[in-house]
């Protein structure tokens, strides 16, 4: 265990699996206290036990702005301060926009993309006073859009813009913004998928290749969370070597 992150304070959405998941128990080994949120809290229960420093079990729904808000509230209620908030929970329904349900469209933009806003907002106040860190989950999907992932894109590219207009707002105050931009990782993502075909062309594309594993993750986001005060990563993107 390094402990580079002592007393920092951590604050992660979508805790409850996957490459959240992994990102809490990384900055938990590297000394940080750290708040893990979403909306199934048994999970999260199970998750810090499994974390060696001090945690908090938050239920969060990042499309509610008040629920976001109470939870950053509540963060630094128990631990006195926000030293990093990563803005992880996302969902992903793909498929074509043709004969699509716009209310998959309108879950995808109010999680990945307001979500991340609202998070961003609630805890601003507290990231100027550490003169903390923001790291966005954004994807592949943020640089380039393609076919069955227009609004998924869309989400992500939206992340990139709102991260960077943020970076040029905050960076003289000390705050640093680091969008990491992941290619196929291993997680239950694509199963929320309700179209049958995505999710069988999701599961032949983890099959064709060694994907990244959500660990492989949260090791960018510790390399880009323990650098000295003047040093910002703005973004990182990381494929797995198989995904051309
Ligand atoms: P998972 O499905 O394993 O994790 C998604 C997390 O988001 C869960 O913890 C889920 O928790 C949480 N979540 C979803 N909706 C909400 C909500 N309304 N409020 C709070 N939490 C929510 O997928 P990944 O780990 O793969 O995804 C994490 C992030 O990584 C996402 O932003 C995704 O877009 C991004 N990403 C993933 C890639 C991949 O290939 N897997 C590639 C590039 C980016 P709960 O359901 O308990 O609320």
């Amino acid at each position: 265990h390094t402990s580079t992150l002592t007393g920092k304070v951590a604050l992660i959405t979508g805790a409850s699996s996957g490459i959240g998941e992994a990102i809490a128990l990384t900055l938990s080994q590297a000394g940080a206290l750290v708040a893990v949120g979403a909306r199934r809290t048994e999970r999260l229960a199970g998750l810090t036990e499994r974390m060696p420093g001090e945690t908090l079990v938050l239920h969060l729904d990042v499309t509610d702005a008040e629920s976001v808000r109470a939870a950053v509230d509540a963060t630094v209620e128990r631990f006195g301060r926000l030293d990093v908030l990563v803005n992880n929970a996302g969902v992903m329904l793909s498929g074509p926009v043709a004969g699509a349900d716009p209310a998959e469209w309108k879950t995808m933009i109010d999680t990945n993309l307001l979500g991340t806003m609202y998070a961003t907002h609630a805890a601003l106040p507290h990231l100027l006073q550490s003169k903390g860190t923001i790291v966005q989950t954004s994807s592949t999907s943020g640089r380039v859009a393609s076919a069955a992932g227009a609004v998924y894109s869309a989400s992500k590219f939206g992340v990139n813009a709102f991260s960077e207009g943020l970076r040029q707002e905050v960076t003289a105050e000390g705050v640093r913004v680091v969008v990491i931009e992941p290619g196929f990782v291993a997680t239950e993502l694509a199963s929320h998928t309700t179209n049958a075909d995505m999710r069988a062309l999701a599961q032949q594309l983890h099959e064709s290749m060694r994907a990244l594993q959500p660990d492989d993750i949260a090791r960018a986001v510790l390399y880009a969370v323990s650098q000295p005060e003047h040093v910002s990563v703005n973004e990182l993107l990381i494929r797995p070597t198989d995904q051309v």
